[in-house]
């Protein structure tokens, strides 16, 4: 998506070969504008597959995936990170390894909130070693719902995530794919989605 690629290009900051800093427009600061048009990218990707339900983790995966839903006309349910005190003992529960934050949360969804017969669209900011949306998967999978898909706006493709999800079969498409983070630039694959 050239709109995604040319802000990480001017905006982006690259942290390390791993990690890039996107604060700007995703992960602190969000630009609107640039979240609907990646919510409408998705939705138009999946436009036909029955979805349902968003599925997202907070936080940063929350703004894009508003707008697809918007778009389908369906709901976002987002997994929580820390037990709420409001947050019942009916929880569908996964552990998650933070790849930024080098901790391991268990992230949580109310039974209420996903149906076995929901087709669920996965959304998330960034895809590295794969262990938000695996956590995800875990869920959908306990609930006994349908992966339509994984939707990710910036994978690292030099990083494990993304073979480890599409080698179980599961579509994934992201916008932008990043092949190297070396030398403090950003450097993309030329074909940034897989179906
Ligand atoms: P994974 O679970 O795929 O290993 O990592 C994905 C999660 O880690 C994303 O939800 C995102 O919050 C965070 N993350 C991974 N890599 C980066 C990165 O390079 N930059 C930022 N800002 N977040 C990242």
């Amino acid at each position: 998506m050239k709109l995604l690629k040319d802000k990480i290009i001017q905006e982006g900051k690259v942290l390390s070969e791993n990690v890039l800093k996107v604060d700007s427009f995703l992960n602190h600061q969000i630009d609107p504008v640039l979240m609907q048009a990646i919510g409408e990218e998705f939705a138009n990707r999946y436009k036909d597959a029955g979805i349902t339900k968003v599925l997202t983790i907070e936080t940063s995966g929350i703004a894009p995936s508003m707008f697809a839903a918007l778009t389908f006309g369906v709901p976002v349910v987002f997994a929580k990170k820390s037990k709420s005190l409001t947050l019942s003992d009916n929880l569908y529960t996964s552990k998650v390894h933070s790849f930024t934050k080098g901790v391991t949360n268990d992230i949580s969804i109310s039974k209420d909130f996903l149906e076995s017969d929901d087709v669920v669209l996965i959304i998330d900011d960034f895809l590295a070693n794969g262990q938000a949306v695996l956590g995800l998967l875990d869920i959908l999978e306990q609930a006994n719902a349908r992966t339509a898909g994984v939707g990710i706006v910036i994978e690292k493709g030099f990083q494990t995530g993304g073979s480890i999800i599409r080698e179980r079969g599961i579509r994934v498409d992201s916008l932008a794919n990043i092949k190297s983070l070396a030398n403090g630039k950003v450097e993309f694959f030329e074909e940034s989605s897989s179906k």
